[in-house]
């Protein structure tokens, strides 16, 4: 067994991780920029990040994921990227017309010092920039922070150089989701389409990420937000944010910057935080919550009633990224499970912290930040053994060693289909979650169960 040897007792580390359960700002920094029509992200600095970056995005999504690079060597580590930016931006718009570049920096980048603010109006200075093209930047260094984080970063970048207040209010209401799946970005969408509300929603990565086979290789997918879409959001008439940590920055700058008042929710994940999203948008928009909607609640509460038995009282431990993990947390409160742990690699902050424990109760580890590892993850599972994990495909480890199952929610997830697909947001989602959530108890029921109990009815 690969993690045979963690051991059981848990001592004071403050200098060390052990096996992060995160990955790097620019990952979540380009997930956000895919999210924006003809948009192609650009990481600041070597060929090995962007690498990396593409190929957690690749593999998680299963899908080829378009991205430039600086491609520093020792010149530009030494004296800097700004010649290697500037030949970038030429060569980009000349080869592959985007509309936008977003570009993230890397740690290398960062600790050298580049003024990418600095590099882009000298890029504009030198007529470098297409007329109608953009070239905007996000700061993410990975020596802080997660791939959280720097999404919430380009999110706030994404907000910064597009949304615009002209004085003259318009009728849609903007909504800025987390870092969620693309599938959750239509379930999102699908709900706010059911209720009749007009509405801009960025980042928008569904028919990006998850865009379908048609024979034809597309440099920039259907999918996507345009910018003149995030430009009118800040006229909008009222904002939601999906989510806390990967949303707040922009959720707040939409605001100051625009006076587009804010509502922030957690991301509708279960049916506590959905009837709160769908309640929220019925009572800015004055419309009533259709009978399709009310529909697909009453099937995810008919299924937690029909099958509570096999989920009340189950214990589970929680690993991820802050704002889906506190949905998680809530979705198992609602269905009477037990969480013991909620780990996160991402800095969410104590307010998150006391947030969580909050909801769980005195009784839940909650831990957050550089040593929120996996280490520390299984150590905790050793000591009180839970029923179920949720977690990222590097959970299976530990999940193995432990003997119990995974539900893979978070990111990323490198073997397993179908979280680009079918969401665990809005009511659907919920009932998709509850049902992987049975499946597992179920098929566990089945696997151990004597011979005299191996029942066909469940
Ligand atoms: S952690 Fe830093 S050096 Fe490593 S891939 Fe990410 S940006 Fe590059």
């Amino acid at each position: 067994m690969l993690l045979r040897h963690t051991p059981k007792e848990i001592s004071e580390r403050k200098a060390l991780t052990i096996n992060p359960a995160k990955t790097c700002q620019p990952v979540g920094a380009m997930y956000a920029a895919l999210g924006i029509h003809r948009c192609l992200p650009h990481s600041h600095g070597s060929q090995g990040c962007c690498a990396y970056h593409r190929s957690a995005l690749t593999r998680h999504y299963a899908e080829p994921i378009m991205a430039s690079t600086s491609s520093f060597t020792e010149g530009a580590s030494v004296f800097g990227g700004q010649s290697n930016m500037l030949e970038s931006i030429q060569n980009i718009f000349a080869l592959y017309d985007p509309d936008i570049i977003a570009v993230n920096t890397t740690c290398l980048s960062e600790v050298i010092g580049d003024d990418l603010k600095q590099i882009i109006n000298r890029a504009m200075g030198d007529n470098k920039i297409p007329p109608g093209k953009t070239v905007m930047y996000a700061s993410t260094p990975s020596f802080k922070g997660s791939h959280v984080t720097g999404y919430a970063n380009m999110l706030s970048a994404i907000v910064q150089n597009f949304a615009v207040a002209t004085g003259t209010r318009n009728d849609a209401i903007t909504i800025l989701p987390s870092f969620i799946e693309p599938s959750d970005m239509s379930e999102i969408k699908h709900i706010a389409e059911e209720m009749g509300i007009k509405y801009i929603m960025y980042p928008d990565t569904s028919d990006v990420v998850n865009a379908p086979m048609d024979g034809k290789f597309h440099m920039y997918p259907k999918g996507g937000t345009t910018k003149e879409l995030i430009r009118q959001s800040g006229d909008s008439r009222r904002a939601i944010a999906l989510g806390r940590v990967g949303v707040f920055p922009a959720a707040q700058l939409l605001d100051t910057k625009c006076k587009v008042k804010t509502d922030i929710l957690d991301l509708p994940i279960g049916i506590t935080a959905t009837d709160t999203f769908v309640d929220t948008l019925r009572k800015i928009a004055g419309v009533t919550v259709p009978e399709s909607i009310n529909d697909e609640r009453g099937r995810l509460v008919d299924v937690l009633c029909d099958k509570a038995q096999y989920v009340y009282g189950k214990k589970v431990s929680l690993m991820g990224d802050p704002d889906t993990l506190f949905g998680l947390a809530q979705f198992c409160k609602d269905a009477g499970m037990q969480v013991l742990h909620v780990v996160t690699g991402t800095p969410a902050g104590a307010k998150w912290d006391r947030r969580v424990k909050e909801l769980l109760g005195d009784g839940t580890i909650v831990k957050s930040g550089a040593q929120a590892d996996l280490f520390y993850l299984h150590q905790l599972m050793q000591n009180d053994k839970p029923d179920l994990l949720f977690g990222n495909t590097y959970c299976k480890y530990i999940a193995r060693d432990m003997d119990i199952p995974l539900i893979r929610t978070a990111f990323p997830i490198y073997d397993r289909m179908g979280h680009s697909y079918f969401p665990i947001t809005g009511y659907r989602g919920g009932l998709h979650l509850l049902i992987k959530v049975l499946d597992a108890f179920m098929d566990r029921q089945d696997r151990d169960a004597p011979e005299e109990k191996f029942e066909l009815v469940m």
